[in-house]
């Protein structure tokens, strides 16, 4: 196959303190015509070392006995001063200097050619295959170069995003708890009487700052995820109480779903640790969304029991029979913002980050949080808390 590098200048650098042996390898390359060499002579390693530095030749001719130095020393001197992965460099070994081949390469020689064996032929390819190698190399090094610079500036946008998101979460709170509690204190009568199309509308509005509240809130602990700020602080504590406590609040959702829920607390449960109002919150989240992806008329079962699969753990599941989740929805739905469409596309609200802060708060606890479902199957999501007795004991 002929060559694709075009006839073009090329400086060659020999190193080599046998005037001899650098006229003939002169002779051999200027045989070989795929460059207009231009050569540079050095006779010693220290001289070589210098030119590298000061003329930066394309490609070098190296060898391997100097008088100063070896060319082993020499790679390693040049290390310093140039990369020798910036300047092709063929060593020419003598006569029972092969074993120090494969320290030449890994010391950064691009290619070796054993004197004896020295032809036009060969030394003419050696260069040949050594710029191209060097010539793909760098391009390949500047790609990388222009990458890393796209994903630092990438890295900087997502920054500017992330603290910008996480100020307007904040900023937007404020008036909305204030909107939320003057509609409460109308609502109470407390600013006269309404009529009930008014009460209708304003619990309407009420819940929507609650709605509103839930998304800011989500959108803050995930600020908190991404800068290290969201701790857990584990104590023991009874998790069927909070389990029961979580069901509780969320009572008036699952009744205006018409949706029944049952709750089943194993007796004698040993104390786990759990940080309660994190946990309460991977709860709700994950009765919400039963509530949420199971029609009327449905059921939610929330349970804990000891794990039967490990000693030394408790398991919570929250089990529905709604409409369940494709498979290549599973692998995704604990990611963050990724939201599971219906059949119909149709947008369901929330911002899909409820179950990756549940997966990040029951991972902060050093539990596991999955999902067994299918579609039309309804979902049960299991999550593990460690025992007091596990941690301490
Ligand atoms: P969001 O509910 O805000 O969309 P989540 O992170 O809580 O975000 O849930 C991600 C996706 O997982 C949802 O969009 C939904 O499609 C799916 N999903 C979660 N829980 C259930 C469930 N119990 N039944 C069916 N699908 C669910």
């Amino acid at each position: 196959m002929e060559s694709t590098v075009p006839v073009k200048p090329l400086r060659v650098l020999i190193i080599e303190d046998s005037a001899a042996d650098q006229e003939i390898y002169r002779r051999l390359l200027l045989e070989h015509a795929d460059f207009d060499y231009h050569f540079l002579e050095a006779k010693s390693g220290e001289e070589g070392l210098q030119l590298c530095v000061s003329a930066h030749p394309d490609c070098v001719l190296l060898d391997y006995l100097l008088p100063d130095i070896n060319g082993l020393e020499f790679l390693a001197a040049l290390d310093g001063e140039v990369s020798p992965s910036a300047i092709p460099i063929i060593m020419l070994t003598g006569y029972g200097n092969e074993m120090i081949v494969a320290e030449a390469m890994r010391g950064g020689a691009a290619d070796y050619i054993p004197k004896d064996a020295l032809s036009s032929e060969n030394l003419g390819r050696a260069v040949v295959n050594a710029i191209e190698k060097y010539q793909l190399r760098a391009a390949i090094e500047e790609q990388r170069r222009m990458l890393e610079q796209t994903n630092a500036e990438l890295r900087h946008k997502n920054e500017e995003i992330r603290s910008f998101y996480h100020m307007l979460s904040h900023e937007l709170k404020t008036p909305l708890t204030a909107a939320r509690e003057f509609i409460s204190i109308i609502l109470d009568g407390l600013a006269g009487a309404l009529t009930d199309e008014q009460r209708d509308y304003l619990s309407i509005a009420k819940d929507s700052c609650d709605q509103m509240t839930f998304g800011l809130n989500d959108l803050l602990d995930v600020a908190r995820l991404d800068t290290g700020k969201l701790r857990v602080t584990p104590r023991p504590g009874c998790i069927g109480s909070v389990l029961k406590r979580a069901v509780a609040s969320m009572a008036p959702l699952a009744q205006e779903a018409g949706i029944s829920v049952h709750q089943v607390v194993a007796p004698e449960l040993p104390e786990v640790l759990l940080d309660e109002r994190r946990i309460t919150q991977v709860l709700t989240n994950l009765l919400g969304n039963a509530l949420k992806y199971t029609p009327a008329a449905g059921q939610v079962v929330l349970a804990v029991k000891d794990d039967p699969h490990r000693p030394g753990w408790v398991l919570v599941t929250v089990s529905d029979t709604g409409r369940g989740i494709t498979s290549e929805q599973c692998a995704r739905i604990f990611d963050r913002l990724y939201q599971a469409r219906n059949d119909e596309a149709v947008f369901e609200g929330g911002l899909g980050l409820g179950l990756y802060i549940c997966q990040e708060v029951v991972k902060l606890h050093h539990g596991e949080i999955w999902v067994e479902t299918a579609p039309g199957q309804g979902s049960t999501f299991f999550f593990t808390l460690p025992t007091y007795e596990e941690m301490t004991g």
